[in-house]
């Protein structure tokens, strides 16, 4: 087994919310004050005590994400406390933050508590981006939370999102050039989506808002590719860009298909070695209730199948290759690392028979496949990938 197969990144989720920005279709709550997040943070620590014993992995990362964990600071003190023995000593440890949140008492508090990376909601340098996609906080106070937060914490991504109503190009390179004008390592640059259940989806439904073309924002993408690569970025996985040696270690677990679990409601685990050649996943409901009402059972659950027979664990049952072969090919083919066709091969016990579509894209250079059966897009076709990846898995059949 690789040093790999003996850790697991851990996410912790925090729920709570000071307000819920209209476009964000996570598990959150703006009632932080009626529910109490520092004993939202005490439950939290029990899972952790009762699951990480059980699993007797180390933590290559912790991420604490959200919701907006920068609500809170020395209430994690315990939870981090416990954590400690089970961390690698080169762990990555994430917290999400929004700007508004952050001072220099907190940052201090936080680099205390051994968060070596801070993931900063800025969202964009305009204030007509701001108040689009209804932020607190001002271009001004993001500018200066990245520069306190770089003060004490050695790794500091800022979270940016385009394609909002009426952005023009010209905005976009404005945020580009805000954003690598700061001391930061890492930049996460996602589109502007249009979620089912969000407020801002059931504008766009009734005509209220308009959405950015498709062109106009692969503009975007490719206009962040040349800027970024100018500005000695390494591009890491389609929405995301390193300085060298920076790369993210947490979200580099999702993207190869490595262990990680997550606690908190509506939080996601996958083991890559339990369960079978696919691995098992699964997922705490998101409803808070379920995990306050199973804490107290935690001390009864001594193996690992116990603490998934828990309440509001959701196991997924029918997970075959395919499953498996989808989310590998759709995830690594967003990244520049790509996916391994033999390491598939021998996994599924599928053969790679390419379809035409990929024999003419390989004639083309759209993508290519190495000597040791790396099979990579180009950075072009990350945009893309929803439309590959089917493709792609197709090209693997049965015997
Ligand atoms: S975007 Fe962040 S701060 Fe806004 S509602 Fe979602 S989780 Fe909360």
């Amino acid at each position: 087994m690789n040093q790999d197969a003996h850790s697991i990144g851990l996410y912790l989720h925090i729920p709570f919310c000071s307000r819920l920005c209209h476009y964000c279709d996570f598990v959150k709550t703006a009632r932080f004050a009626a529910d109490d997040p520092a004993s939202y943070v005490r439950m939290l620590k029990a899972y952790a005590d009762a699951w990480l014993p059980v699993l007797g992995l180390k933590l290559r990362t912790v991420f604490l994400g959200g919701g907006t964990p920068s609500l809170l600071d020395e209430a994690y003190g315990p939870l981090m406390e416990s954590l400690r023995s089970w961390l690698l000593p080169e762990a990555e440890i994430t917290m999400e933050a929004n700007p508004e949140h952050v001072t220099p008492e907190r940052v201090k508090i936080w680099a205390d508590l051994g968060i070596n990376r801070l993931s900063l909601g800025v969202q964009s340098f305009q204030a007509r981006g701001l108040k689009f996609l209804t932020r607190e906080h001002s271009p001004e106070r993001a500018r200066d939370a990245a520069q306190l937060a770089r003060s004490l914490i050695p790794n500091v991504n800022l979270d940016l999102i385009y394609g909002w109503q009426g952005q023009e190009l010209s905005d976009w390179e404005a945020d580009l050039h805000a954003a690598t004008a700061l001391d930061i390592q890492h930049l996460s640059l996602y589109t502007l989506t249009y979620e089912g259940r969000t407020p801002l989806a059931r504008m766009h439904r009734r005509g209220v808002v308009d959405a950015l073309t498709d062109e106009r924002l692969e503009s975007m993408y490719l206009m962040a590719c040349d800027t970024l690569r100018a500005k000695g970025f390494e591009h890491e996985e389609v929405s995301n860009w390193h300085k060298p040696g920076f790369a993210s270690v947490h979200n580099s677990i999702y993207w190869h298909a490595g262990s990680y679990i997550g606690l908190g409601n509506g939080a996601h685990s996958f083991l890559a070695e339990h369960g079978g050649p696919f691995g098992t996943r699964w997922s705490q409901d998101p409803n808070l209730r379920l995990m306050q009402d199973g804490q107290s059972q935690l001390v009864t659950r001594a193996s690992l199948d116990d603490l998934l027979r828990m309440p509001g664990v959701h196991v997924e049952t029918e997970r075959g290759a395919s499953e498996w072969l989808l989310e590998t090919v759709s995830s690594g083919l967003r990244t520049g690392k790509g996916i391994n066709v033999n390491a598939i091969c021998a996994r599924t016990g599928y053969n790679f028979r390419p379809r035409p579509s990929l024999d003419q894209a390989l004639r083309q250079g759209l993508m290519q496949v190495d000597a040791a059966g790396i099979l990579t897009l180009r950075e072009e076709e990350w945009y893309r990938e929803t439309g590959w990846a089917l493709e792609v898995s197709l090209s693997f059949v049965a015997p």
